[in-house]
């Protein structure tokens, strides 16, 4: 059976270097904060929202929740952010997506302030992500997966890696930053022929496409490494991935679980931002 890659004891550790970031931080005068806007009561919102505040509380960090009714009209909306970006307090800000149709995501993610934008919302974000440039805000969930790749000595120089899903939250970027680090890309998405053929020639699969347990041992060449970013509840109401973990993890080398996978990492490099921007702060 292949390694199963248990990543809370990683974010466990990127957590406590977090709060050392964030003490110093705090010596030098600057208390790091982070506004989470939600517009009405979705439920996985919630979830989210109470994940991140208790990390925010590991990690010493503020987090403030910014609540909207569910009617909010755009002027308002854009207010909101707009005193957000205006408040020197406030470090980072996430703006909980998808939002509701009538808030017009286009216009909203050109608002954010690019220095506070610690979820990569802002278009300015991204095309550093896609012109090469890491330095400054990563997506979260990609910029995850490249620290369980790190941490885990995982070889990506020259591999053929397969990233099943192409949004901008998670594909699109996830494929960029494995091209920089000397990958050889192939992306999918639903209008992919013989998906089956191409993931299997893959050396690393990293699946973000939202369909429980879709990927079967079939599409796994043997020894690969599966990366699974979704997050999803099966047919039983468990929490479960886009790989259908229990008949693929003896084909591989290297799998993560869901939950205690990709997950339990993308919070912390949530945080990992709002240290960054209270640092451009100072
Ligand atoms: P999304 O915006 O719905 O995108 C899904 C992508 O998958 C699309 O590009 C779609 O192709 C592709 N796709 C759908 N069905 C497919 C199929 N049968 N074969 C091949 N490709 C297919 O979803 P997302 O926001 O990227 O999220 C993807 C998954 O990751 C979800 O399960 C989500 O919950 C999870 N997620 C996890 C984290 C985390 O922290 N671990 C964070 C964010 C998201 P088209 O473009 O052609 O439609």
């Amino acid at each position: 059976m292949g390694q199963v890659l248990d990543c809370r004891a990683l974010a466990k550790e990127f957590l406590e270097k977090i709060k050392e970031e964030s003490t110093k931080l705090k010596e030098q005068g600057i208390n790091p904060q982070l506004a989470i806007v939600r517009v009405g009561n979705r439920e996985d919102d919630i979830a989210y929202e109470k994940g991140i505040l208790k990390n925010c509380e590991k990690a010493d960090i503020i987090g403030k929740v910014h609540t909207c009714f569910p009617d909010i009209d755009m002027e308002d909306f854009i207010d909101t952010i707009q005193k957000l970006n205006n408040d020197s307090s406030v470090h980072g800000i996430i703006i909980f997506r998808p939002l509701p149709k009538h808030l017009d995501e286009d216009i909203i993610k050109h608002i954010i302030d690019p220095n506070k934008d610690v979820d990569c919302m802002n278009p300015l974000n991204l095309a550093k992500v896609f012109e090469g440039d890491l330095d400054g805000y990563l997506p979260c969930t990609p910029a995850a997966v490249m620290e369980i790749i790190k941490h885990f000595n995982i070889e990506v120089k020259g591999k053929k890696v397969v990233v099943l899903g192409r949004s901008m939250v998670v594909g699109k970027p996830l494929a960029m930053m494995m091209l920089k680090e000397d990958a050889t890309v192939t992306i999918c998405h639903s209008k992919t022929e013989n998906l089956k053929e191409v993931v299997s020639d893959a050396d690393i699969v990293a699946a973000a496409i939202g369909k429980p347990k879709f990927i079967g041992k079939d599409f796994i060449k043997d020894n690969a490494v599966v990366i699974d970013v979704g997050i999803n509840v099966d047919d039983n109401g468990k929490l479960c991935g886009d790989v259908d973990f229990e008949t693929v993890k003896d084909k591989t080398s290297l799998i993560t679980p869901v939950p205690g996978g990709v997950g339990s990492m993308t919070t912390a490099l949530l945080l990992k931002n709002v240290i960054k921007g209270a640092k451009m702060a100072l």
